[in-house]
């Protein structure tokens, strides 16, 4: 029995395919979803989805999202969602640098937690990208 993972953002479909098994960044830590799971929905942190198919782990970065588990289907709608293949190391390195620049020039407290969040988001990149094959 397999599990049908969907990851949606404003934009795009990221991904639609049959998998075995879902790990993702629950807001509240960590969790595992194989086939006739419970139904359950959770809000995301920033960080990286896996899941396990044909014997191969992908990854793939999430940010502000949920996962609505129902019925065999994981669906994922997230703000951005990027395969880690597909993510673009340098560009996610730079973004990095630029945050961490704003956040030393941040005059008030939500100019930093702005920064500080798009600092979160660029780490998570470079670690899902770090883990693409
Ligand atoms: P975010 O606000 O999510 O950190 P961003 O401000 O760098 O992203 P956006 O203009 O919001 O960029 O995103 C445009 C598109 O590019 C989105 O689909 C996002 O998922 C994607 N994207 C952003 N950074 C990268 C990256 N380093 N590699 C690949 N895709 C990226």
């Amino acid at each position: 029995m397999s599990l049908q993972l969907d990851i949606v953002t404003p934009d795009k479909l990221v991904l639609s395919t049959s998998v075995e098994y879902v790990g993702a960044p629950g807001y509240e830590g960590e969790f595992g979803v194989l086939p006739n799971h419970i139904p359950f929905l959770c809000a995301l942190q920033i960080g990286n989805l896996y899941y396990r198919k044909e014997g191969r782990t992908h990854y793939v970065f999430v940010s502000g999202g949920f996962a609505d588990v129902s019925g065999n289907k994981v669906t994922v709608l997230a703000e951005a969602a990027e395969k880690a293949e597909e993510i673009d190391l340098d560009g996610a390195r730079k973004a990095k640098e630029r945050a961490e620049q704003r956040m030393k020039d941040a005059q008030d407290r939500i100019a930093y937690a702005r920064a500080q969040a798009e600092l979160q988001r660029e780490i998570a990149r470079m670690s899902a990208a770090s883990k693409a094959k």
